[in-house]
C-alpha cells in the first residue's frame, strides 16, 4: 500500500450553472422532474471521471444535491416535517418545498429554516426535530449514487453527514416538548445509519466518509460518550469509515476521536496546521490511518505542493505510507468549478489560482509524489507549481509598500471620534436637525427588472456610460421623490447602481480581483461570485461620492451615505493567504474612511457603513473570538473617525442576535445603528437598558422579509413597547432591512405607515 489521495466534496452545480438552470427551469413551470434529474446525473457523472481520470484514489459520490446535502439527509433519513410529508407530492418536490417553499394550488407551505454552515458563506436547512420524528431509510440516495458511479466506471466513497453533526446542526420543532434536545434522539437515528453503511457494502462499497465538523467546535467537547458509542457501532457495520473534521481543530476532542473505532481520521490542516503532530502523536501506538487536508476547500489560491510535501512526509516518516492519505481540506464546494472557464483575468493574476477542478490535480501529484511516484509530466508540473509560488511569494513582497506603511502607522487617535457621543449628539441636532422620532430607511430601494436589464445593456455595452449614467441618475430622482412625498426624514439614494454591496466596492478598489465564471453555491440556486483579494487594498478614486452628491443636490432633506463596512466587504471576498485578515480589514477599512471623509467634504451629513458580517465571521471557537472582535471594531472605527463631530455616521446589522458580542457592538460607537427586530424581541431591547448603550438606536418596525404590509396599528404598537425600554429621543424608526428585494407597491405602503406611525409617536411621546 501507499500514501492515498482523496477528495472530500465536489462542487455540484456544474461548470457552466447546469444545475440551477435545471432546477429554476422546472420551478418554473418550464421542463419536467426528468429533465432536472437527468441534469443532475450528467453533472455528477462528470465530476466522478474526471476526477477519476486525474488520479484521485477516493474519489465522492452522494455529496451531489439539487438544493442543499443537509436536506438531502432530512429527506433519506425520515425526517421530513408532517407539514411537507402530508401531501403526497414527489419526492423531488417534496424536497423543493422543504428548500423554498410550494405555493402551488391548495399547497402553500413556507421553506424550513436556512442558517449559515460554521464559518462559510453556505446555508443549510436545519433539520426540525422532536420527540415524535421517526427516522427511517427513507430514500435509496447514497447507495443509489454509489451504484451510478460504478456504472459509469468509477469506484467512489459514499460521503455522509454524520449522526452527531446531523442532530447537533438541528433544532427542536414545533411539537418538541420544553427543554427537548436534538441530540437525545442519537439511538433512534444510529440504526438507520447502519442500514445505510450495511446497503453501501452490500452494493460493494470499500469505504466510506462520514463527516462530523461540529468536532472542532467547543459544542462537541461533552459529546465524547455519543461518539464512542455512535462509531462503535458505524465503525464495524459496513465499509471502512473515514471520520473528517474539517473548517478547525479537534483541540480536545482529539482524546476521544483518537479512540473511535474507524479505518482514519481527517483533519484540516490548511485552516490548522498545527494539529498534525497532535494527530500523529494521538494514533501512533493504533492503526489508524490519517486523512491530511493539505489542499485547501476554502480558499481560491494554488497550493505550495512544497509545503503540503512536507507534512505529508512528516506523517509517512511517523506511520508509514499506508497509513496516510492526501486529501482536499474539506468539500470543494466552497470553491468555484474550473479556473479554465477564466478568460477575463490576466496571465500572470490566474497563474496565483485554483480552483475545485485545478485542485483535483494539485491532491493527485501530491499523492504520486509521495509514493514517488513521479512521471516526467509530474516533475515538470512540480517544478512549474515551485516556480509560480516563487513569483506569486515575489509579488507579495512587492506589493503596494504605502499601504502597507498606512496600516503600520495606525495611531489610537484614528481609532476614535474627535468627541463623545453626547456632544456629538449636540453638534449633529445642530447640523441635521432631524426630528424626535426620525424616519429612514436602510439603503437600497426596489432593484426593479428596469434596473438589472439596463445594467446587462450596459455591461454587453448595448447602452453606453452616458445613457446608463442617465439612467441612474433618473432612478435616483424618482427615489428621492418618493421618499420626499411619503414624508421620511433622512433620506438615500436607494443603490440602484449597486449590483450587490461588496462586489460594487470590490471593482473599484485596487488590489481586488474579479472572475467571470467563479461561482460558488450559497444556497439553492443562488451562487455568488466572491471578489478576491490578491494585494494590498486601497482606492484609487472616490467610489460613490459621485451619486451621493447627486442625490443631495435633487433634494432639500439630508440624505445618507451608503458604504460596506470593512469586515463585510473582507468576509464576502476570498482573502489572501498570505497576511492575516487583521491586516487586510485595516486596508480596506483606511480605503472606506478616505470615502467617509470625502462623502463629507461633498456635504453628506449622515454616513451608513453597513457590517452585516461582523457577526458570521466569528471564530468557530469562542477562544479565538477576542482577537478577532478586537480588529473587527478597531477596522470599523478607523472607517467611520475620520469626520467631524456633526457628521452622523450610521450602522445596519441584518440580525439582532447581540447577546455574546454585545460590548463590541457597544464599542463600535456609531451615532445610530438600525437592527432587525421584527420579531419584536422585547429581550433584545432590554440588553440595550441593561448596557447602558446610550447612542441611538432603530430597531427595525417592519420586516421586510416578506410582501406583507404591517399596519399603522401594528407599527404603532411595535414603537409603544420599544418605548419601554428605550430612551424617546434615541428612537430612530426604519425598516429591519435593505428594500432592494420588495416591490415598490408594498413598499410605498409599508413606508407611509411608517412615517404615520412616527408622526403619531411625536404626538403621543
Ligand atoms: N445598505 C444595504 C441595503 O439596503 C444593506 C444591505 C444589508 O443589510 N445586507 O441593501
Ligand atoms: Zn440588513
Amino acid at each position: 500500500m501507499s500514501v492515498q489521495s482523496s477528495v472530500l466534496g465536489f462542487p455540484r452545480i456544474g461548470a457552466n450553472r447546469e444545475i440551477k438552470k435545471a432546477v429554476e427551469a422546472y420551478w418554473g413551470g418550464n421542463s419536467d422532474a426528468e429533465a432536472v434529474l437527468k441534469a443532475g446525473k450528467d453533472v455528477r457523472v462528470k465530476n466522478w471521471q474526471y476526477m477519476n481520470k486525474a488520479g484521485i484514489n477516493h474519489v465522492p459520490s452522494g455529496d451531489f444535491t439539487f438544493y442543499d446535502h443537509v436536506l438531502d439527509h432530512i429527506q433519506f433519513l425520515g425526517a421530513t416535517p408532517e407539514r411537507y410529508a402530508r401531501h403526497n407530492l414527489s419526492d423531488l418536490d417534496t424536497f423543493f418545498a422543504m428548500g423554498r417553499g410550494r405555493q402551488v394550488g391548495a399547497v402553500d407551505e413556507a421553506a424550513m429554516e436556512m442558517k449559515k454552515w460554521f464559518d462559510s458563506n453556505y446555508h443549510y436547512i436545519v433539520p426540525e426535530l422532536s420527540e415524535n420524528t421517526k427516522f427511517q431509510y427513507r430514500t435509496k440516495k447514497i447507495v443509489n449514487e454509489y451504484k451510478e458511479a460504478k456504472e459509469a466506471g468509477v469506484e467512489t466513497r459514499p460521503v455522509l453527514l454524520g449522526p452527531i453533526s446531523f442532530l447537533v446542526l438541528g433544532k427542536a420543532a414545533r411539537d418538541a416538548s420544553a427543554g427537548f434536545e436534538p441530540i437525545s434522539l442519537l439511538d433512534k437515528l444510529v440504526p438507520v445509519y447502519e442500514e445505510i453503511l450495511k446497503d453501501l457494502k452490500a452494493a460493494g462499497a470499500q469505504s466510506v466518509q462520514i463527516d462530523e465538523p461540529i468536532l472542532v467546535l467547543d459544542k462537541a467537547a461533552p459529546l465524547g460518550e455519543q461518539f464512542k458509542s455512535t462509531y462503535a457501532k458505524l465503525g464495524p457495520a459496513g465499509p471502512a469509515v473515514t471520520i473528517a473534521s474539517y473548517y478547525g481543530r479537534l483541540d480536545a476532542n482529539l482524546e476521544y476521536v483518537k479512540e473511535l473505532p474507524v479505518a482514519a481520521i481527517h483533519v484540516d490542516l490548511d485552516r490548522e496546521p498545527s494539529q498534525l503532530d497532535a494527530l500523529i502523536a494521538a494514533v501512533k501506538d493504533k492503526k489508524t490511518a490519517v486523512s491530511l487536508g493539505v489542499v485547501s476547500g476554502r480558499n481560491i489560491w494554488k497550493t505550495d505542493l512544497a509545503a503540503a510535501q512536507v507534512f505529508v512526509k512528516k506523517a509517512v516518516d511517523a506511520l508509514g505510507a499506508d497509513r496516510v492519505i492526501v486529501a482536499s481540506s474539506s468539500t470543494l464546494l466552497h470553491t468555484p468549478v474550473d479556473l479554465n472557464n477564466e478568460k477575463k483575468l490576466k496571465p500572470e493574476v490566474k497563474d496565483w489560482f485554483s480552483f475545485a477542478r485545478q485542485k483535483v490535480h494539485e491532491i493527485a501529484l501530491l499523492g504520486r509524489a509521495s509514493n514517488a511516484q513521479v512521471s516526467s509530466e509530474d516533475s515538470q508540473a512540480l517544478e512549474e507549481n515551485k516556480a509560480s509560488i516563487k513569483r506569486r511569494r515575489d509579488f507579495e513582497t512587492q506589493s503596494n509598500d504605502a499601504v502597507r506603511q498606512r496600516v503600520a502607522n495606525i495611531t489610537p487617535e484614528m481609532l476614535k471620534r474627535k468627541n463623545p457621543f453626547p456632544v456629538r449628539r449636540e453638534a449633529q441636532r445642530v447640523k441635521i436637525n432631524l426630528p424626535k422620532f426620525p424616519t429612514t430607511s436602510i439603503g437600497s430601494f426596489p432593484q426593479t427588472k428596469e434596473i438589472r436589464i439596463a445594467r446587462q445593456q450596459f455591461t454587453k455595452g448595448d447602452i453606453n456610460q452616458q445613457q446608463y449614467d442617465d439612467f441612474i441618475a433618473k432612478e435616483i430622482q424618482e427615489v428621492v421623490r418618493i421618499q420626499e412625498e411619503i414624508g421620511l426624514d433622512l433620506l438615500v439614494h436607494g443603490e440602484p447602481e449597486r449590483n450587490d454591496m461588496v462586489q460594487y466596492f470590490g471593482e473599484q478598489l485596487e488590489g481586488v480581483a474579479f472572475t467571470s465564471m467563479g461561482w460558488v453555491q450559497s444556497y439553492g440556486s443562488r451562487y455568488v461570485r466572491p471578489p478576491i483579494i490578491v494585494s494590498d487594498v486601497s482606492r484609487p478614486a472616490p467610489m460613490t461620492v459621485r451619486w451621493s452628491k447627486y442625490s443631495q443636490e435633487v433634494s432639500s432633506k439630508p440624505m445618507k451615505g451608503m458604504l460596506t463596512g470593512p469586515v463585510t466587504i473582507l468576509a464576502w471576498s476570498f482573502p489572501r493567504a498570505d497576511v492575516s485578515k487583521e491586516i487586510q480589514s485595516k486596508q480596506i477599512a483606511l480605503a472606506l474612511r478616505d470615502e467617509v471623509v470625502d462623502l463629507e467634504k461633498a456635504g453628506i451629513k449622515a454616513i451608513q457603513v453597513d457590517e452585516p458580517a461582523i457577526r458570521e465571521g466569528m471564530p468557530l471557537r469562542q477562544g479565538d473570538w477576542a482577537p478577532y472582535l478586537q480588529w473587527a471594531v478597531d477596522s470599523f472605527r478607523l472607517s467611520t473617525s475620520g469626520v467631524e463631530d456633526g457628521t452622523q455616521t450610521h450602522s445596519h446589522f441584518c440580525y439582532s442576535d447581540f447577546n455574546d458580542i454585545f460590548s463590541s457592538i457597544k464599542a463600535l460607537d456609531a451615532d445610530v445603528i438600525s437592527i432587525e427586530a421584527s420579531k419584536s424581541d422585547m429581550k433584545l431591547l432590554k440588553a440595550f437598558q441593561d448596557n447602558d448603550y446610550s447612542n441611538e438606536i432603530g430597531p427595525g418596525v417592519w420586516d421586510i422579509h416578506s410582501p406583507r404590509v404591517p399596519p399603522l396599528e401594528e407599527m404603532k404598537q411595535r414603537i409603544t413597547d420599544m418605548l419601554k425600554l428605550i430612551p424617546a429621543d434615541k428612537l430612530i424608526i426604519n425598516p429591519d432591512c435593505g428594500l432592494k428585494t420588495r416591490h415598490w407597491e408594498e413598499t410605498k405602503a409599508s413606508l407611509l405607515n411608517l412615517v404615520a406611525a412616527a408622526k403619531w409617536a411625536r404626538e403621543n411621546y
